[in-house]
């Protein structure tokens, strides 16, 4: 038994229904005879693909398949042979059908523009005025782009045109027209040829607490218009600026402290920065470099829901950059007051020189 439509699908044999649509659906619209004009191989392969969908996509027609093959399909089948039911696949995917043509905008209906929020904007939210651009079809000539048109002969106005192929047809775009279905005589001044015009339009949008980068935002119909005046949606693309003092992950914001390193070894009491203002804290004597205090709910408001992200606090021990002669002085006295324990890290390594030495013996 030969499983044929199954390797053209590229699908194992246990593949769910949804499967089998998304291999068709991408397979399709590789081999399309539209993307590839001309090609003899990838329409050979297309209609393959058609074919092993019509079958597996059938829950009987694929037992019959699964149980006898392409044989089980010639007789079992309840219509006697294929019928291929392509215009409605047509329909499904691609969005056009030999029956009736659709009048389609020379432009996407949705529209995502790109939104730059200030770090403060982005955790408290804000009121944001967007200015932005929107398409409507051209009042002149209703999209066709023409002053004066006549229907094109090749498609009958169509814009696609359907070539038969043994037991199937294949729509093509019109190589005449363009899929357009009218040929321009004399274009349109109004809107320059490109049958719809740009509108500008200024709105504010309530941004949430708790957004960040790469989110989106719809703000429904404000996007460009159909042919019946309904509009699109508006995506706003959300990017934040980043901030000097506050760094944020997810919710949580993140503060590097630098304290002076004789704070880190006497103790010490600081004011940090927080997103409600300030708060002391109090640096224990002996504190190390990367130290950290977590303070709970004190981050980011999560854009979907009541849960608050941390304020985490993260020590920066620093070191003077420059000495005056009376600080050097007390320094040095400093580092010899110390004795041999500023030299503790000296007998751990001597240990280790004759170690490795012993290695080459
Ligand atoms: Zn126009
Ligand atoms: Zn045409």
């Amino acid at each position: 038994m030969d499983f044929e439509y199954y390797e053209i699908l590229q699908v194992s044999k246990t593949a769910s229904k949804a499967e089998i649509k998304k291999a068709y659906r991408k397979l399709a619209m590789k081999y399309h005879p539209d993307k590839n004009p001309g090609d003899k191989e990838a329409e050979e392969m297309f209609k393959k693909i058609n074919e092993a969908y019509e079958v597996l996509s059938d829950d009987k027609k694929r037992a019959l398949y699964d149980k006898y093959g392409k044989e089980g399909l010639d007789t079992g089948s309840s219509r006697g042979g294929f019928d291929f039911g392509f215009e409605d696949i047509f329909e499904e995917f691609f969005g056009f059908s030999k029956r009736k043509k659709r009048k389609t905008t020379p432009y996407d209906l949705d529209i995502l523009v790109k939104v730059e929020l200030e770090f403060k904007e982005a955790v408290f939210g804000t009121k944001k005025e967007i200015e932005f651009e929107y398409y409507s079809i051209c009042p002149e000539c209703n999209a066709t782009g023409a002053k004066k048109h006549h229907q094109c002969p090749t498609c009958h106005g169509e814009g696609s045109i359907f070539v038969r192929q043994g037991f199937m047809s294949i729509g093509q775009t019109c190589p005449e027209c363009k899929g357009k279905g009218i040929i321009i005589d004399q274009k349109c001044d109004k809107c320059n040829a490109k049958g719809f015009i740009v509108n500008k339009q200024t709105i504010t949008v309530d941004i949430p607490a708790g957004i960040d980068t790469g989110m989106r935002m719809r703000v429904s119909g404000k996007g460009n218009e159909d042919f019946d005046k309904t509009r699109g949606d508006l995506y706003l693309q959300i990017y934040v600026k980043e901030d000097p003092i506050f760094k944020r992950r997810d919710n949580d914001v993140i503060v590097e402290v630098p304290i002076f390193f004789t704070s880190a070894i006497l103790g010490d009491t600081i004011k940090i920065p927080t997103l409600e203002g300030q708060k002391e804290i109090t640096i224990k004597p002996h504190t190390e470099d990367g130290e950290s205090f977590i303070f709970h709910n004190e981050g980011i408001q999560d854009v979907n829901s009541h849960y608050k992200g941390d304020l985490i606090v993260i020590l920066r021990i620093v070191y003077p950059k420059k000495l005056t002669k009376e600080q050097q002085d007390l320094l040095e006295k400093l580092h010899e007051s110390f004795g041999k324990e500023v030299h503790h890290h000296k007998s751990i390594f001597e240990e280790a020189i004759e170690k490795v030495k012993g290695w080459f013996k």
